[in-house]
């Protein structure tokens, strides 16, 4: 089986070719340690890491997965050391303050190691992942005490992190979230409630798990404005911040699932454990929220990694496996057959896959220089830097988190079309990939709430199409300056084309959904996919403007890598691109064709 290679000359082309990092980190606080030689090294041992360390671990956790053992949880062989060697190399605290025991390097650094991590395995990545947001959320909103008491032992993943939101009866609909905090006269709460599907509820890597609960106040409002935020600690610390006597939260089963197998997923049972408030009592949803656009950039991750890692076990393989001739004459005449990889049809699944990776990978280094400026701006305390950024980056969150991940999936299913039957056999690993992307689709908010959040929340109700405006205005600007040049006017033309059509199908939907309000929701999808097509169409174009720059002046990587860009931007634009426009048509389609048949008669099997 194959493994993990980290696409670091990939990776260095984008920060320092396409985006400029360099000049990014030197403005900013964080980024004063970010020289380009940090970088390059953090690069470095964070890819031998994943390469040599997590990579071997993926197939194995698959097969033996988690066990619930009285009251346990154990993580699959392996894990608790690779953990170990993770907490022992700082890698939890890379982007986090240095008085806190972190590295202090900006934040997008952080995604980089996430982005490695996730695709060299992405179910161990998750236990440390969820730490971030645990940690994330008690920075922000957390007492000076708080943050005192669990910043530092998160920070050095000591100690690990959850996020407990979903219960049985809801998980996009959080306004019916039941678990119940009662006030106790010592300043805490007693939380009693069940959250089913936590991730890392419970396990073997950490000392102790800091759960960060969502639950309700006695005769707070109802629905969403009714929810609090608490703090629940597997150990309540004791007087020196150490670990101290066990709170009533515990395992009570873990979840069956699709996929991601060696990522505990546990059913917690909340018994009058001992919890502690964050933020303002019913602000729980928005103290939540508030770091949810880099939340949700890391699960995007989920869409990059798993093409990526398709990617590079099917090209392997479409190389050595052999299956007729090229119609085009045989390529290999002295073997028995030509490889798969001279099939046209074959390419296509490859360059679908690649096209999907690189583009992704783009459109997260695009967004993490936005999330930088923003974590800079609450860490300084700036509030206006702090919203301007957010903004920005809200409307690229779903875009990412939904388009990537259905992209992603579709390109692990190429993975496995390409081994043909092989594909399906556990042996290869290929199956391994559909099923753990395909949560990547559903969790942090499924791609129709992603959809409904862009068309709804960012593009309508917040902006009235203005965030389509600003982002369109900055695709046409740089299509623009590109537009004289032979070899690029025809992405520029498209692209200028593109940007017009994004806000005249905003203000068709706009116009529309006044008259019929099912019409966002309808068209939510297409909008989302429509939308992230184009952003990739951009970003594509932007390493087209760089590799064709390079090929003329020279520049750090071969010819064949430059115009191995240009090629790949060639067959998105041609192959894979025309898909927006049936997602334009789609949109506009009456909501009658989707609401005219009667519940009663969606099916007649009685
Ligand atoms: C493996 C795994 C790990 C998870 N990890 C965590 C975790 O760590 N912490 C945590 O709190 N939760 C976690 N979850 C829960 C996850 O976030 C939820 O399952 C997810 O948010 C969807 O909620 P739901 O399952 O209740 O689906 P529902 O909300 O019931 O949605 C069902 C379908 O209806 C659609 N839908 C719902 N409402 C609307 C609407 N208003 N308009 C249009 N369509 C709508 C949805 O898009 C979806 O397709 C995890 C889940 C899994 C499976």
């Amino acid at each position: 089986m194959p493994t993990y290679k980290a696409p670091l000359r990939d990776m260095k082309f984008l920060l320092n070719d396409v985006f400029d990092y360099p000049k990014h980190y030197a403005s900013l606080k964080a980024g004063e340690n970010a020289t380009p030689d940090i970088v390059d090294a953090v690069l470095t041992e964070c890819g031998k890491f994943c390469e040599e360390v997590l990579s071997p671990l993926y197939q194995s956790g698959d097969e033996e997965g988690c066990k619930l053992e009285d009251g346990d949880v154990t993580t699959p062989s392996g894990y608790k050391e690779a953990y170990q060697q993770y907490m022992m190399g700082g890698w939890q605290g890379l982007s986090a303050p240095e008085e806190l025991g972190g590295q202090g390097l900006p934040a997008s650094m952080g995604l980089l190691k996430q982005e490695m991590m996730g695709t060299a395995n992405w179910p161990f990545s998750m236990y440390p992942g969820l730490s971030l947001g645990a940690m994330n959320t008690i920075q922000l909103h957390g007492s000076d005490e708080q943050k005192a008491t669990y910043l530092v032992p998160l920070t050095e993943g000591r100690w690990g992190g959850t996020m407990c939101l979903t219960e049985p009866q809801c998980g996009t609909d959080l306004g019916q979230v039941k678990t119940k905090a009662e006030p106790q006269a010592d300043g805490s709460y007693k939380v009693t409630g069940t959250k089913i599907f936590i991730s890392s509820g419970d396990h073997d890597l950490t000392e102790n798990i800091v759960h960060v609960v969502l639950a309700r106040l006695p005769d707070a409002p109802k629905g969403t404005r009714g929810i609090s935020l608490f703090i629940v600690p597997k150990f309540l610390p004791d007087a020196s911040g150490g670990v101290g006597e066990r709170n009533g939260v515990t395992c009570g089963s873990l979840e069956k699932k699709m996929g991601i197998k060696a990522s505990a997923t546990c059913v917690m049972n909340f018994d009058d454990a001992k919890g502690f408030l964050i933020g303002p009592e019913n602000e729980g949803l928005n103290c939540m929220f508030t770091f949810m656009n880099t939340a949700r950039i890391g699960t995007a991750i989920q869409g990059v990694g798993p093409a990526e890692l398709s990617y590079q076990w099917a090209l392997e393989y479409a190389k050595e496996r052999r299956s007729m001739r090229a119609l085009s004459g045989k390529k290999e005449p002295d073997q028995v057959a030509d490889s798969l990889i001279h099939h046209a049809d074959v390419r296509r699944m490859l360059l679908t896959q690649k096209a999907i990776a690189e583009g992704g990978r783009a459109m997260l280094y695009y967004s993490a220089r936005l999330a930088d400026h923003m974590v800079e701006g609450h860490l300084e305390g700036d509030d206006k830097k702090a919203e301007t950024y957010d903004d920005k980056l809200g409307f690229l969150t779903p875009i990412l988190k939904g388009f990537l991940t259905e992209m992603g999936y579709e390109a692990a299913n190429l993975g496995v079309q390409v081994f043909g039957g092989h594909g399906y056999i556990r042996e290869h690993g290929m199956e391994q990939i559909v099923r753990d992307t395909k949560i990547a689709t559903l969790y942090e908010g499924t791609t129709g709430i992603q959809a409904l959040d862009l068309l709804g929340r960012k593009v309508m109700l917040m902006t009235q199409g203005g965030a389509v405006r600003e982002f369109t205005l900055r695709i046409s600007n740089f299509a623009r300056k590109h537009v004289t040049n032979k070899k690029l006017r025809p992405y520029a033309w498209e692209l200028l084309k593109l940007a017009a059509q994004w806000n005249v199908l905003t203000v068709r939907l706009m116009l529309n959904a006044r008259k019929d309000r099912d019409m966002i929701s309808a068209a939510a999808h297409d909008f989302l996919m429509f939308s992230g097509y184009v952003t990739m169409a951009y970003m594509w174009a932007r390493m087209a403007v760089v590799a064709a720059d390079k090929l003329e002046n020279g520049g750090e990587e071969s010819e064949a890598f430059y115009e191995a860009k240009l090629a790949t931007a060639e067959f998105y634009y041609d192959r894979l691109l025309p898909r927006a426009q049936a997602h334009a048509t789609s949109m506009l389609s009456p909501t009658r064709n989707l609401m005219q048949l009667d519940a009663e008669h969606m099916a007649f099997t009685d």
